[in-house]
């Protein structure tokens, strides 16, 4: 870092300009993996780029504390009733301005501090903002849950909802406490939770249900994965970024009977102004969802399996190929045998491959080091928004395969996967794409 153009203001203002058209044009040579990552659509960006992004608009459509909100309005009406299709709901709040904040509405609306919830710890998948003060989870820290956890079933990936059911009578029995609330979703999402059953034990408890959709919401718009609503839950939460690609941003889904209290911790609870341009983008994304997710979605699974099975058959260890390794867009793996997770990530980041280190279910027992995990998490929703198929998918294990396996040069590969970039470069699965994924735009 030179710290001379940091003094200049006119040298760092356009040192900022430089760095980021250099992050389009890494992500121009890459393979990106990150199962929490999407590539929006250049109608999303288009959106994201306009004058909502200066606007405040306070409150509901149609109730608003702020002038010159007419459009604005009819965009988020648009939102909502896109949203209402794309999930079959009765009520869909598309303010929350993240996952997590969805979340704190459903924690809001649905428990008090000093409740009990229950929810999967992170060595099981668990989100951040599922976790307890200890941890500095958001349930925790800021709604001041108590929040225990499900019993795991390791070898399928799985909740274990008998042997929670148990562990939970005993926790009345020992202490009086009862749960007020079953959070269900995680951040390593491989199989559907079993949320009927879920549902039916909540019902012993007059308990809430809340399915945390963040990872999964494009498939759930495609209908290829769950219908959490439909099998018992009272509220899905969503990160509108993930499988489903519109821009960061949040949303709520649920049923008419909550919808007021809903709407009130929302704002003025843990809102004031809610981002107008990404509710524009959202209602794009939303748009796309319902013309094109049938089949993004199917695709998005089918190339997850592709690349577990091929992966597997190179000697990267992917987990849970008992249960034919994944139903979603992730796959995790162990690659302890060849390197730990870390020095994977960043092997593969010099090599253009973009993915994350994971802790594994044995790095608990074994207690390593959180910062060198086993290993490694990828999803295929934004290679596979790009236009790859089977063959494409088949080629990135080989890819990963040379770096992780068979320890070849980093900057080599680098320059077969920038060559291999080249035939995909714009955004399918959406109306209009006359801009490249990650072209760089000028309007200064
Ligand atoms: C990513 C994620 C979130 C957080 O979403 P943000 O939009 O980043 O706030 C919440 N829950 C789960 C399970 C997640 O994976």
């Amino acid at each position: 870092m030179e710290t001379q153009s940091l003094i200049d203001p006119r040298q760092s203002y356009t040192k900022v300009l430089e760095l980021l058209e250099k992050h389009h044009e890494m992500f121009r040579k890459s393979i990106p993996l990150i199962a929490s990552e999407n590539v929006v659509s250049p109608a999303v960006r288009e959106a994201m780029a306009s004058d909502l992004q200066h606007r405040y608009a306070e409150g509901w459509p149609g109730e608003r504390l702020y002038a010159g909100c007419r459009f604005i309005d009819e965009i988020e009406l648009l939102a909502i009733e896109l949203g209402k299709l794309v999930y079959n709901a009765e009520f869909v709040d598309v303010r929350p301005i993240s996952g997590v904040v969805a979340n704190l509405v459903a924690y809001c609306a649905f428990a008090r501090p000093g409740d009990m919830m229950v929810a999967l710890t992170i060595p099981h998948g668990g989100h951040i903002s599922h976790g307890k003060e200890k941890w500095g989870g958001t349930a925790g820290v800021v709604r001041g849950l108590e929040v225990e956890r499900y019993e795991f079933n390791e070898e399928l990936h799985e909740i274990d909802v008998d042997a929670t059911a148990r562990r939970l009578r005993r926790i009345e029995t020992e202490t009086g406490r009862r749960p007020r609330f079953f959070m269900l979703g995680a951040s390593v999402f491989l199989f559907p939770h079993p949320v009927k059953e879920i549902r039916a034990l909540a019902d012993e408890y007059g308990a809430h249900v809340v399915y945390d959709g963040a990872h999964v919401a494009g498939l759930i718009a495609g209908g290829r994965f769950q219908d959490p609503l439909r099998e018992g839950a009272d509220c899905m939460t969503v990160s509108t970024h993930k499988t489903l690609a519109g821009p960061q941003h949040g949303m709520v889904v649920s049923w008419n009977k909550y919808a007021e209290k809903l709407k009130q911790v929302a704002f003025p609870g843990l809102l004031s102004n809610h981002h107008l341009h990404a509710v524009a983008g959202v209602a794009i994304a939303l748009a796309e969802a319902l013309a094109f997710y049938k089949d993004y979605a199917m695709k998005i699974i089918r190339n997850s399996k592709i690349l577990a099975e091929s992966l597997y058959e190179l000697g990267v260890e992917v987990l849970y190929e008992n249960r034919g390794f994944t139903e979603s867009h992730t796959i995790i793996a162990d690659v302890s045998k060849h390197m730990d997770g870390r020095t994977a990530e960043e092997s593969l980041e010099k090599a253009g491959i973009i993915l994350n280190r994971n802790l594994i279910p044995k790095d608990y027992k074994m207690k390593t080091d959180y910062r060198k995990p086993s290993g490694i998490r990828m999803g295929t929703q934004e290679v596979t928004r790009l236009g790859m198929n089977e063959s494409e998918m088949k080629y990135i294990a080989e890819l990963i395969a040379k770096v992780v396996v068979k320890k070849r040069n980093p900057d080599e590969v680098a320059e077969e996967v920038a060559e291999f970039r080249k035939d995909f470069r714009k955004v399918h699965f959406c109306f209009e794409s006359a801009t490249g994924a990650y072209d760089y735009i000028r309007i200064r």
